[in-house]
């Protein structure tokens, strides 16, 4: 599941490597294990990032010479198009990590003269990030709409459900998968117009929390969605794309389903996929 933290909790360096799985030290911390990149911002030292409208101008790692984009800063760069979050923390007072929320960037990175710790000019990366809507304020607007919705008896529960679905959960979900990529998962199909935002397991099946974790969710064209839903393609637990026996030559051709297909996965999102193999796939039988 994806980690949820409200922005402004200050964490200190234990809690915050217990939570996120990451190593005790570093401004940039990869976590292998929750698929998660945590940012710090050290606002305590000589060397203060910028905020402006909102973006926030990160600099890179590195601290002597001409910083590269390797290692972190390429994890970094590359964070839009892969699966990993992005968990952003300030640090106003030493040792306390205030928590700002999940970020994107915003922009592409640039590079950008400024002095190291020497005193030498050199070469840094900057990384324009936007913190987007905490999965925390999503719940709760998806929790006021439900209560509102409970006190009405002229609606059945699943139109109530679909009114959930279609006023928050649909639209914001799309965003945050489209934060990620902006190409159907499985053909590259890029127009946002046709792609749709599809629960891994679905909506009705899910907690608020798993309706809003990206890793419940791809990106689809209209056929390939309507393959996954109903239950006629599902992926193995490494990614490999399964196909249902019953699907003719002539539909496998026109609705472009490559039999060498992987999907890209991590840990999250195969928990997902299991049970959409087990509940969608294996049963559909
Ligand atoms: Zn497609």
């Amino acid at each position: 599941m994806s980690i949820s933290i409200k922005p402004g909790t200050i964490l200190n360096n234990d809690q915050l490597t217990k939570t996120f799985l990451c190593a005790p030290q570093g401004g940039m911390r990869r976590s292998h294990r929750t698929n998660t990149l945590v940012l710090i911002s050290d606002q305590t030292g000589i060397y203060k990032d910028r905020v402006e409208n909102n973006i926030f101008y990160y600099t890179g790692m590195g601290q002597v010479g001409d910083q590269t984009l390797t290692s972190q800063n390429k994890t970094l760069a590359e964070s839009n198009e892969s699966s990993i979050e992005v968990h952003f923390f300030e640090v106003f007072k030493p040792k306390e990590y205030t928590y700002q929320g999940i970020v994107v960037l915003a922009d592409k990175p640039y590079q950008e003269r400024q002095k190291d710790m020497n005193g030498n000019m050199r070469n840094v990366w900057i990384f324009p990030l936007q913190v987007v809507q905490n999965d925390i304020e999503l719940v709760q607007e998806i929790e006021r709409l439900e209560a509102k919705l409970v006190e009405d008896e002229t609606l059945e529960e699943t139109e109530k459900e679909r009114i959930v679905k279609t006023r928050i959960g649909q639209s914001k979900f799309k965003q945050k998968l489209l934060n990620h990529s902006k190409q159907c998962a499985i053909c590259g199909v890029d127009d946002e117009r046709f792609l749709i935002a599809s629960h891994i397991k679905p909506w009705s099946q899910s907690t608020n929390e798993e309706r809003l974790d990206v890793n419940n969710g791809l990106l689809l064209c209209p056929n390939h969605d309507s393959l996954f839903d109903k239950g006629f393609i599902s992926f193995y637990e490494e990614g490999k794309i399964v196909i249902a026996d019953d699907l003719n030559d002539t539909v496998r051709v026109f609705m472009n389903i490559n039999p060498q297909f992987r999907l890209k996965m991590n840990e999250n999102k195969s928990l997902y996929i299991k049970w959409h193999f087990q509940n969608r796939f294996m049963s559909r039988k």
